[in-house]
């Protein structure tokens, strides 16, 4: 989370790298969304282009502060899928633009994947290994027709997939995604759920140290928690997950997990309140006092909507024309959240708990299925590697898709239920 996160500003290794993602996103973007709409081809899922940027600049690119190569795949796709999950296309620009530098979350797992969060903390830009580069490739159409059939998929909504290279330097993959946590209330606690148990269990007395730790499926068990959904938001969230997860089983598809953030609606934003300012660098610009988006504990205000739609105007203008279609015509608070209308994301970006009745209750979740390029074979390939030089039975159990997949469902189905039908089947068991 950007709270936890490095600021990306000049000093730091990875600038150049971070300014280049963003310079080529702007500018592939912009030039995909100059043109008129139209359907895709069988051609727009395999489609890639080339750029090179440099500091004078060329007929096709603009010039940028370094030298760089850049990637963009399948920008039609990514533009239809951009619209499937109604993100305003200025608005994304604006939220990408390398005027505002990114935060950084280092590697938090154990793949070697970056994290980037936009400055408005809605979108994340993963780095992703090669291997799962190309798997996105190979299955973007299952995944584009999933989406077409299931807008409100709890699996990832990815939104372009790019490259970036720099002289001598080594390819950088990356997606651009949603985050899931909202950039206005607190995350009081964060599950990462497999549905395994082992090696499943954030050390208990770690957590002081690291009170805002992801924690795993034993210490969710350990806690005694439920996702708590009353009837009719549980039937959906349970059929939306098992389509989901058909996808991946039939893709092989592995090591996904569902990403938890809870917000307890009684402790509310306090813990927010504290350092509600940070310099952040512009490029070639003196360090300015801004604030937080994500640390102040508004909804971005009306004056925030204007603000925003004058540097949008400002950046339509020093760029290449933007059809009239392409620009907002709505009022700010439909620019605002997007996100209202996809049934999970629905209370104030996430889905709040409801009791018994489908009366509301005291938490509101953000979550969906993170996680989802690992194809079977690079697990298997792992764990031979690491069993290799181990020499020893390996930690890491690499059941098929098919079994990982049922036993996902089983947990997570498992551990729905209200508070009050937890409390019932307790009761029932110590009767018995
Ligand atoms: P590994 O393969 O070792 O599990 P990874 O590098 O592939 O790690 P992920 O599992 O995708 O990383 O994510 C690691 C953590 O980053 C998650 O537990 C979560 O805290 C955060 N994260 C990932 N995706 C999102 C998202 N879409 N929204 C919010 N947080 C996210
Ligand atoms: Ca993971
Ligand atoms: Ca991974």
């Amino acid at each position: 989370r950007v709270v936890v996160g490095t600021k990306v500003d000049q000093h730091h290794v990875n600038w150049v790298t971070a300014y280049n993602m963003l310079t080529g996103i702007r500018f592939t973007v912009s030039r995909t969304n100059a043109k008129m709409d139209r359907d895709l081809t069988d051609a727009d899922f395999d489609a890639k282009h080339k750029f090179s940027f440099d500091i004078t600049g060329n007929e096709l690119t603009p010039s940028a502060k370094y030298d760089f190569k850049f990637k963009d795949y399948a920008p039609w796709v990514f533009r239809h899928l951009r619209s499937t999950f109604k993100l305003d296309p200025a608005d994304y620009l604006v939220s990408l633009t390398s005027k505002y530098i990114l935060s950084e979350l280092g590697s938090p797992g154990k793949s070697g994947s970056f994290f980037y969060f936009s400055r408005d903390y809605k979108y994340i830009i993963k780095t992703i290994h090669h291997a799962e580069h190309k798997f996105l490739r190979k299955i973007l159409k299952d995944y584009y027709n999933h989406v077409q059939e299931n807008p409100n998929t709890l699996l990832s909504q990815f939104y372009g997939l790019h490259r970036v290279k720099i002289p001598y330097g080594r390819k950088i993959h990356f997606v651009v995604m949603n985050n899931l946590f909202p950039p206005h209330r607190d995350i009081h606690r964060t599950f990462d759920l497999k549905g395994s148990t082992i090696g499943r269990d954030f050390k208990e007395e770690e957590l002081a140290a690291n009170p805002r730790a992801t924690l795993k499926d034993l210490n969710w068990l350990r806690r005694d928690l439920h996702l708590e959904f009353g009837p009719t938001k549980k039937k959906m969230f349970i059929e939306q997950m098992q389509k989901d997860v058909k996808l991946l089983q039939r893709l092989h598809i592995m090591d996904y997990s569902l990403l938890v953030g809870i917000h307890d609606l009684e402790k509310g934003n306090e813990e927010n309140l504290r350092d509600k300012t940070l310099k952040v660098f512009q490029p070639g610009g003196e360090a300015a006092e801004e604030p937080q988006p994500n640390m102040l504990m508004r909804t971005p205000s009306k004056l925030e909507a204007s603000r925003k739609a004058r540097e949008l105007r400002q950046m339509v203008k020093t760029q290449k024309p933007v059809p009239m279609e392409q620009t907002s015509s709505k009022m700010p608070d439909e620019l605002q959240d997007p996100k209202r209308n996809f049934y999970f994301y629905q209370d104030d970006g996430g889905f709040q708990a409801t009791h018994e009745h489908d009366v509301p209750g005291e938490e509101i979740y953000y979550l969906g299925i993170i996680d989802c390029l690992t194809h079977y074979s690079l697990i298997k390939r792992m764990e031979h590697f690491i069993k290799g030089l181990a020499n020893t039975e390996s930690q890491i159990s690499a059941i098929p898709p098919e079994r990982y997949g049922d036993r996902f469902v089983k947990f997570i189905s498992a551990v729905t239920k209200t508070k009050e039908a937890a409390e019932r089947e307790k009761r029932q068991e110590a009767a018995h």
